[in-house]
């Protein structure tokens, strides 16, 4: 089974740090953001099975992010407030967060609540409130996982789904391939750049008309890779 995909956005980083290890630990890829208007890029270009939000952040507060993913999508939200912040969390509730914690909280709990979080079904995995991202006879649906190609339905692995879903969201968007590693990978994957190279190159043998030649998934040289169309 592939693992759950965890975006983390909290601006402590002792307790981020904390987070982030014990999250890995249970097996959980994690990506981390230290403040919101990274969380919420995070948030919308990883495909996330849950997301874990501080209220109070730098540059664009918790809230707001909140109400931005709910925009588009339905991934369980966990809000982590601080004391004091009872109205907040009332506000975080309404805004669709499904569950928050008050600082200072235990592990153990927080694991539970994710858990019990990533249990629930999901809503928008059935009734397709994700964009489906299109490009001439390139369609990707996130809510069904599936690329189609002139309506034929292409076999993609998990990863390279994922890295042609971070690239179309943002068409014209040059990635590098650090980027993308830790995208796609969490910051603690152990293993280079190269890993990008080789799933790029296997993505655009199923994507596009003439591999060798590629007019979809372009090499920006020194830099990375981009969606172009
Ligand atoms: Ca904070």
């Amino acid at each position: 089974m592939q693992r759950r995909r965890i975006v983390v956005v909290e601006d402590e980083d002792n307790l981020l740090e904390a987070l982030k290890y014990n999250l890995t630990k249970e097996g959980y890829d994690v990506s981390a953001a230290g403040n919101g208007r990274e969380g919420l890029a995070l948030a919308t270009e990883v495909w996330a099975d849950l997301v874990i939000l501080d209220i109070m952040l730098p540059e664009m507060d918790g809230l707001d992010v909140c109400r931005h993913i709910r925009g588009d999508s339905d991934v369980p939200i966990l809000m982590l407030t601080a004391k004091g912040e009872e109205v907040d969390k009332v506000v975080g509730l309404e805004l669709g967060a499904d569950d928050y914690m008050v600082k200072p909280f235990g592990m153990r709990e927080l694991l539970a609540r994710v858990r019990a979080l990533l249990r629930r079904p999901r809503h928008d995995t059935d009734d397709s409130n994700a964009k489906v991202l299109v490009s001439g006879d390139l369609e990707l649906d996130p809510s069904s996982h599936t690329v189609k190609l002139n309506h034929v339905n292409l076999d993609l692995k998990p990863r390279e789904f994922d890295l042609l879903a971070l690239l179309m969201a943002r068409k014209g968007k040059v990635y590098t391939r650090h980027e993308i590693l830790d995208r796609l990978w969490g910051q603690d994957y152990i293993g280079d750049t190269r890993t990008v190279d080789v799933h790029v190159r296997w993505l655009r043998e199923k994507v596009e008309p003439d591999p060798g030649n590629p007019e979809r998934i372009v090499t920006i040289r020194g830099v990375g890779y981009r969606f172009q169309g």
